[in-house]
């Protein structure tokens, strides 16, 4: 089997980059430092260089899209988060809440399309009591028994701890809403709400929604439940380069601690420090840990999210470049050594940059046929955002690498056309 070393290696053009080469090409941890040297140099193709590099080692020419379809039941939401173009007052012009016949038909539609996953997403709704959460989840799944359910963001799951009225809160009290909500037929949680781990830009962008620790012990307690979960970074309204730069440090310490145990047994991360990016691999994917090596969840891949001014009360912000984005997507495929997937959300990143992302900036994933997505629109999109599996796969082709239709847990899809199965 053809390993990515016997390629030629990448070069750097900037001298003060050779370090941080070696380190990559040997598959050790780059330092916060390191991070921040990769955000200020002027050599954003060697930066790509190096994050395709680890991208190839880790997925060989194999580039993932799923055929999933996203709910967002309701933006009526009790907070007021500055950057969200989302959320609306009950009662404000656009809002809306789907009643749970309306969530068992998006559930139809979803199984009619041939979908293996349901991505649910909403505002923190001021009254919907919990049983109508749980009722929401069994109605997915009475109608789409094989579909996944992928629903609820951290700082949704610590809502519903609060008024879920166990008398408990804190970790006990989320611990029994996962466990609850895994009973009905949750499968995963989305990694969305972490936007950026740092107090002083919490409390200036989106303060009332939780803060780094609670984000983190919601995805900790999925995990110990082997609950799979992925992480995202909103970057580029308030905060700085340092700040994505220590987002990535903490969650791959996160993900250190989750998978100490699995990396102990399978030889990895003896001083405690797991990195799935080094050489000498037979491509693709030996190193990662699967299902039935790893009795945990953990997370499966991050998605920095750029953020999209328009229409949120950051308005005069510009959001980040189309470079900016690409660089960023490559330091975190960098620095996330423990994390298997980087996905290029082509809603937010668009799909022509997605694909220079896959081709160049260390993305192996350029997420799903969608079809309903509310939460952003890039350039007055509507909310009715589909791209077509065809579509997909063209991109993923021209972009030099193999299009792999892909379930919630990366496993392969045998499809034929709407019928499909776990190969
Ligand atoms: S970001 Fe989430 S929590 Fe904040 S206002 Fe928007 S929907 Fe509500």
């Amino acid at each position: 089997m053809k390993t990515i070393e016997s390629n030629p290696l990448p070069t750097v053009q900037d001298p003060d980059l050779a370090p941080i080469r070696e380190k990559v090409l040997r598959g050790s941890r780059l330092t916060i430092d390191d991070g921040l040297q990769l955000y200020g140099t002027h050599d954003l193709w060697s930066v790509c260089g190096l994050a395709d590099l680890v991208r190839r080692r880790m997925h060989g020419d194999v580039a993932y899209y799923n055929v999933n379809r996203h709910l967002n039941y309701t933006n009526v939401c009790a907070l007021s988060c500055h950057f969200c173009a989302f959320a609306r007052k009950r009662g404000d012009e656009g809002a809306y809440e789907f009643t749970i016949e309306e969530v068992r038909a998006e559930a139809r539609k979803a199984v009619e399309s041939g979908a293996t996953e349901m991505h649910v997403v909403g505002g923190l709704h001021p009254w919907h009591p919990f049983d109508f959460y749980i009722d929401m989840v069994r109605a997915i799944r009475e109608v789409a028994p094989s579909i996944h359910i992928k629903a609820f963001t951290a700082v949704e799951i610590v809502h519903l701890a609060r008024i879920s009225k166990r008398g408990r809160d804190g970790a006990d009290g989320i611990r029994e809403v996962l466990q609850d909500l895994r009973g009905a037929g949750l499968g995963s949680l989305p990694g969305g709400g972490a936007e950026v781990f740092d107090d002083r830009i919490h409390d200036e962008a989106f303060k009332g929604k939780i803060r780094a620790d609670a984000w983190m012990d919601v995805h900790r307690i999925a995990h110990e439940l082997g609950l799979h979960t992925n992480a995202t970074m909103l970057y580029g309204h308030i905060e700085g380069r340092a700040e994505r730069v220590r987002h990535m440090a903490i969650l791959r310490s996160q993900q250190d601690e989750t998978l100490r145990d699995w990396a102990c047994s399978q030889g990895h991360g003896s001083d405690g420090i797991v990195v799935l990016t080094g050489p000498n691999e037979q491509y693709s994917g030996e190193r990662l840990p699967t299902m039935a090596s790893c009795k945990t969840g953990w997370y499966q891949a991050c998605i920095p999210l750029p953020f999209i001014p328009d229409d949120s009360t950051l308005e005069r912000l510009h959001g980040p470049s189309g470079l900016e984005n690409l660089r960023t997507i490559a330091i975190a495929r960098l620095m996330l050594d423990n994390i298997p997937h980087m996905k290029a959300f082509w809603i937010m990143q668009t799909l022509p940059l997605s694909q220079l992302m896959l081709q160049m900036g260390g993305a192996d994933d350029i997420d799903g046929t969608v079809v309903w997505y509310d939460i952003t629109k890039v350039d007055g999109c509507g909310t009715h955002q589909e791209t077509g599996v065809e579509e997909l796969r063209r991109l993923i082709r021209e972009a030099g690498l193999r299009p792999q239709e892909r379930d919630t847990f990366y496993r392969p899809v045998h499809r034929d056309g709407a019928d499909w199965s776990i190969e």
